[in-house]
């Protein structure tokens, strides 16, 4: 396996930055203190290609690889989490599902409205009683003629009152779940949004209820009983997408540590020079490239069209605690400053914390990498 950055993917990357600290970040602080952002930032992206990421070009995206889809996603992930998020879920659980299950005329609908930004996409497979579980869910899908009937409930949705369409799971059949392309103007279909989250203030989570919303279908992505395995197959793009989140989320812990302890002067020197700070910033800065690193092998593995359920789980167990351990240890080298809103650390602190919880929580990836090391499942 060959990990390598080219220099096309690094001005690439040079130019994701430049785009966030214009277009994102003098913005972030705001967005979490009003728990709301811009709207008009989903045009922006859409506008220089970052919306589309690695979506084929016929469909309106960028074609690009997953190793500068995760740059891009580190990029975003530095400035905002909240805005990294509409990405990843946009491109990675959403638009790249479309792309694996659905049928020519499905990726003619739905993808290019993903890539322009026209109108967003959400995921929705947990419930308020089925997280880990998904296999769970209760959201029923009732034949009606031909066509299908939705009942039920979605929780914890992120782009959920945005989307223009909901991928949606639900149970055909006692044990059987299948995967639904669910236009958000439906009748019957309701969002609504979650406020007072502890951190990805910012970002639009909302509970999504179907009450008998009618859905051809032709809007069923994949074969009826496959819905799982669609959901699943998301998941394993979302963990790559969200593990570069997380390097993204610790490089700005670690930049914003370096700065602050340089500035910091206490018993007549910077902080900067005592030994017990620099533990500090030398556990982050190794775990970081450590995350980068797993992240990386993933999108190289991705790009070799090689299977990598297994590192996508080493990637976002890793990347994830160490993001809310950077942000921990960021936030006790600002001292009683990184307790107030004024600095960056407290917001990247509660940004982090989602990330050990969602997309599989680290006791699931645990669990998911001991049933393919030994080969036994602990949760079925
Ligand atoms: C901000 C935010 C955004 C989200 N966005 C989305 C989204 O876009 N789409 C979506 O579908 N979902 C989304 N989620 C939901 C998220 O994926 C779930 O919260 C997550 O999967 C955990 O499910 P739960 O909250 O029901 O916790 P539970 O499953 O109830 O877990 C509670 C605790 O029990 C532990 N646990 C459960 N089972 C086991 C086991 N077998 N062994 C050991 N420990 C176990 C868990 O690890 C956890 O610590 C989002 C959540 C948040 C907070």
């Amino acid at each position: 396996m060959n990990i390598e950055v080219s220099e096309e993917q690094i001005a690439f990357r040079k130019s994701v930055r430049d785009f966030a600290e214009q277009e994102i970040a003098p913005f972030s602080a705001e967005w979490d203190r009003s728990e709301q952002m811009d709207r008009s930032i989903v045009k922006k992206l859409a506008s220089v290609g970052l919306l589309g990421g690695t979506l084929p070009e016929c469909y309106g995206g960028m074609g690009m690889d997953n190793m500068s889809y995760c740059l891009m996603i580190e990029e975003l992930g530095r400035a905002d989490s909240s805005v990294r998020g509409v990405v990843s879920v946009n491109v990675g659980l959403v638009g790249k599902t479309i792309l694996r299950w659905g049928t020519e005329s499905q990726k003619e609908q739905w993808l290019p409205s993903l890539c322009s930004g026209d109108g967003i996409g959400c995921y929705g497979l947990t419930e308020p009683d089925a997280g880990s579980d998904a296999a769970a869910l209760r959201t029923r899908a009732e034949r009606v003629g031909g066509d299908w009937r939705l009942n039920g409930s979605k929780m914890f949705i992120t782009n959920g009152t945005w989307a223009s369409f909901a991928l949606i799971f639900a149970r055909t059949g006692s044990e059987e779940i299948s995967a639904f392309l669910v236009p958000t103007e439906s009748p019957g279909f309701s969002a609504r949004p979650i406020m007072g989250k502890l951190g990805l203030r910012a970002a639009d989570t909302a509970e999504l209820t179907l009450s008998d919303v009618l859905v051809a279908d032709e809007n069923r992505l994949g074969e009826v009983g496959e819905g799982l395995r669609v959901a699943m197959s998301a998941l394993d793009n979302g963990r790559m997408s969200l593990s570069a989140g997380c390097v993204g989320l610790g490089q700005a812990c670690l930049e914003a540590s370096l700065s602050y302890a340089g500035e910091r002067r206490a018993f007549g020197k910077p902080i900067a020079g005592f030994q017990l700070i620099q533990e500090l910033i030398a556990e982050m800065a190794m775990d970081i490239d450590a995350s980068r690193l797993l992240t990386w092998r993933v999108a190289a593995l991705a790009d070799e069209g090689k299977p990598h359920k297994l590192e996508s789980s080493f990637a976002k167990l890793f990347a994830s605690e160490a993001a809310v351990k950077a942000s921990n240890n960021a936030l006790q080298i600002y001292g009683g400053y990184g307790y107030i809103d004024e600095y960056p650390v407290g917001r990247l602190m509660r940004d982090a914390r989602v990330t050990t919880l969602y997309e599989g929580t680290s006791q699931m990836q645990k669990l998911i990498i001991g049933r393919a090391l030994t080969g036994q499942s602990a949760f079925s």
